[in-house]
């Protein structure tokens, strides 16, 4: 079946946070969208992350700090990291290209590419939640990040100067404040850093579901299928999906993890990952207040509302397909259950994620090299939830031939030898 909708002139492929952040953004700019994506919301990391709208997250995975560390994660024996060795061969060149980049310079460079993304996050989300009736599962509360130790706080000194660089805005917190703050806490930390400027998302399935629910009502189709193959032409590009071939003037590429074998079949190789993240929820009697990271214990909390908190682990690299492991979510909840009074967990089995990954930490945001009638969108890693709205305004720009509302230059993909 060919399926040719002139009207339709743009197709959006993916529908976590960031290809429906594209899809909405293009629509407010009187464009008419397609979106393809299998529909199972539960699949995407959009569903089930932390919800921290995160002013703060200008750090790629890989810094300075990484070779302090990297015995240990290469060893499995740190809950923060979990390598799965048969995945080394497909990721190789990601750890080298994050290797490569774990130095200050390094972290400086992507701190700045990074700011001006968080720094409109929260503004374009309640723009979006507004538009979509979503906005009561926007807060803002704060995030907080606490150790420990003096000696843990201490080793985090860069970052703090880094955040005060590019003036984002933090409360320094000492024992005794924490506790007044938070104070359901149950474990003893020295210091703490809370971030005034970042939101959360309640329950970020949710805000998934209200956006596609929002983007049926403002005339898009919604296709739920897998596209196979993209093939651009000279005039248009066919999207070949199960059911047929689908044309329009322009795509978006917004697979999330999955984007990369579909860039691959374009011909552009890019060194990405699949950093995998489990949670589970469960029942307390008072929860925080806000998101925290227990950066000694290598967990996040984010309160779901009802009673309930979402626990959540760190990183997994494995490969493509590799069953489920829940030695870290496990050892997080243990950790966890030292911190905060937690009750039964909501789910028989913990959920899991894949966050797409660059070795440099930026997303890909940018028209393809050799095909200008394609915009790649993937590759938020660790911020694609804080960052998909004000991505999706950046590329109806794109669309659009207008200037975006930030320098992009950073996340081009031609920075990657593809
Ligand atoms: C444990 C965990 C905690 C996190 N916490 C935070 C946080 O607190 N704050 C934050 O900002 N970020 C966080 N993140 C990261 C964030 O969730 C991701 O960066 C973001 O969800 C990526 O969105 P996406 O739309 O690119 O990808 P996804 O949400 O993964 O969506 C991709 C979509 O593409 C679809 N798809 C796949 N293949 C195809 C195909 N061939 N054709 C069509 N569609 C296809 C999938 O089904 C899916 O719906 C976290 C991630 C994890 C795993």
């Amino acid at each position: 079946m060919t399926i040719t909708r002139p009207d339709a002139d743009i197709a959006v492929i993916g529908g976590g946070i960031v290809g429906l952040s594209c899809a909405l953004q293009l629509t407010l700019c009187g464009r008419s969208v397609v979106l393809l994506d299998p529909g199972d919301t539960r699949r995407g990391a959009s569903f089930g992350n932390a919800g921290v709208i995160n002013r703060a997250s200008l750090f790629p995975v890989a810094g300075p700090g990484l070779w302090r560390n990297l015995a240990r994660y290469a060893c499995n024996r740190d809950s923060a990291v979990s390598l799965r060795y048969r995945a080394l061969p497909g990721v190789l060149p990601w750890i080298r290209g994050a290797l490569s980049r774990a130095h200050e310079a390094a972290w400086r460079e992507a701190s700045a590419a990074l700011d001006p993304l968080t720094a409109g996050a929260l503004a374009e989300h309640r723009a979006l939640a507004e538009l979509t009736g979503a906005a009561g599962l926007l807060s803002q509360r704060g995030y907080l990040k606490l150790y420990r130790t003096e000696a843990a706080f201490e080793a985090a000194s860069l970052e703090g100067e880094i955040l005060a660089h590019h003036r984002v805005e933090v409360v320094a917190l000492d024992e005794h404040e924490i506790a007044d703050l938070e104070p359901v806490l149950t474990r003893r930390f020295a210091r703490g850093l809370l971030f005034p400027e970042s939101g959360a998302v309640t329950r970020p399935g949710e805000l998934v579901e209200r956006y596609r629910g929002a983007l049926a009502g403002r005339g898009a189709l919604l296709l739920e299928s897998i596209c196979d193959r993209i093939e651009p032409g000279p005039d248009d590009v066919a999207i070949h999906w199960p059911g047929g071939v689908l044309h329009a003037s322009q795509v978006v590429l917004a697979a999330g993890a999955w984007s990369g074998p579909l860039a691959r079949k374009l011909g552009y190789r890019f060194p990405l990952a699949a950093e995998r993240g489990y949670h589970r929820h469960f029942r307390v009697g008072a929860s925080p207040s806000r998101p925290f990271h227990d950066t000694g214990g290598a967990y996040v909390v984010s309160p779901a509302g009802d009673g309930v908190v979402r626990l959540l682990s760190g990183i997994e690299i494995a490969a493509p397909g590799d069953p489920p492991n829940h030695r870290q979510i496990n050892a997080v909840t243990d950790e966890a259950r030292q911190t905060l009074k937690l009750g039964a967990p909501v789910e028989s089995e913990p959920w899991l994620g894949s966050r797409p990954s660059t070795p440099d930490g930026l997303p890909i945001i940018g028209r393809a090299p050799r095909h200008p009638n394609v915009i790649f969108a993937f590759g938020h890693g660790h911020i694609g939830l804080s960052t998909g709205p004000l991505t999706g305004r950046i590329v109806a720009d794109l669309a659009d031939q207008r200037r975006p509302p930030i320098p992009i230059e950073p996340f081009a993909p031609e920075r990657f030898r593809l």
